[in-house]
């Protein structure tokens, strides 16, 4: 078995359709894939098709955006039912939020006298998500910036042209939606909010409550040092271990699409509950 539970097609950030994605999958030995497209389900149908062509489990995710006291958190949803009404009311939302954002980007480009209106929505199509990514591509496309990288730092952060603060709805609320739709919530990629241990702790101690069932523990640029806390984590707070790479190109070579370290055998793995 080889698991891959976290990476993103065209329906989000991705650059791969569905199909491409789990081509890849299959030559790199996956067998198992979860599609967690940022903010919709949208992909998850053509993903089915296309895992069933090439001998793949898919599983069902999303990863949706969320907050903390103010501090923006990814939660992933594994094994989701994308039919659940309460569920499909939330993604509603984080998709309208995304339109609204990318609306306000927009005007904030166009008053730097910077047009991307029309190479976002082309790349986003009719079924997919606005994200950052998609503005970080149409200023390469136009040539302000060289690439993505340079994108998020001249750009779309805070203090910079194109950032738009966000109120995302809160962490518990989405942990309900992912559990109303028989999911697994969770917590994708918690090195990456660069909290401390405590405050980490503080964040778990936050989410059990609301049904939180898991912690990514390992993805491709998470240290060996790290794994292991995460890992003692999970097991103090009766979690279960996830891994995935948050796959998105083949120009990051950094998260190669299987590219997670395998998880440790003293860890209760998410898949136990699939
Ligand atoms: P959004 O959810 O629309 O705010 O966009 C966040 C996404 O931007 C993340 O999921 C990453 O895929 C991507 N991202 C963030 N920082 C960078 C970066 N420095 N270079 C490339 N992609 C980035
Ligand atoms: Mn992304
Ligand atoms: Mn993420
Ligand atoms: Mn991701």
């Amino acid at each position: 078995m080889k698991y891959d539970l976290h990476c993103h097609s065209t329906f989000s950030d991705g650059d791969l359709n569905p199909d491409a994605l789990l081509a890849l999958a299959a030559e790199r030995d996956i067998t198992h894939l979860a599609l967690t497209d940022h903010d919709t389900v949208s992909g998850l149908d053509e993903a089915a098709q296309a895992a069933a062509k090439h001998g793949i489990t898919l599983v069902k995710g999303i990863e949706l955006s969320c907050e903390w006291n103010g501090q923006l958190l990814h939660m992933l949803g594994l094994g989701i039912d994308d039919t659940s009404d309460q569920l499909l009311e939330g993604v509603a939302t984080n998709r309208r939020l995304r339109i609204e954002r990318a609306e306000s980007m927009f005007i904030d480009f166009e008053r730097h006298d910077i047009d991307l209106r029309d190479s976002v929505t082309q790349q986003v199509g009719e079924r997919g998500v606005p994200t950052r990514p998609h503005f970080a591509q149409a200023l390469i496309d136009q040539g302000i910036v060289k690439d993505k990288n340079q994108a998020f730092r001249h750009y779309l952060v805070r203090g910079k042209v194109g950032f738009v603060p966000m109120q995302w709805p809160e962490v518990s609320d989405v942990i309900g939606w992912i559990s109303a739709a028989k999911g697994l919530a969770v917590l994708a990629h918690p090195m990456r909010y660069k909290f401390t241990r405590s405050k980490l702790i503080r964040l778990i101690e936050a989410m059990i409550p609301a049904g939180v069932r898991g912690l990514e523990v390992s993805t491709p640029i998470t240290r060996p040092s790290e794994i292991d806390m995460l890992g003692q984590l999970t097991k103090q707070f009766g979690l279960l271990a996830s891994m995935g790479s948050d796959f998105h190109s083949q120009q990051q070579p950094w998260a190669k699409l299987g590219g997670a370290t395998e998880l440790k055998d003293d860890l209760t793995p998410v898949w136990s509950e699939f």
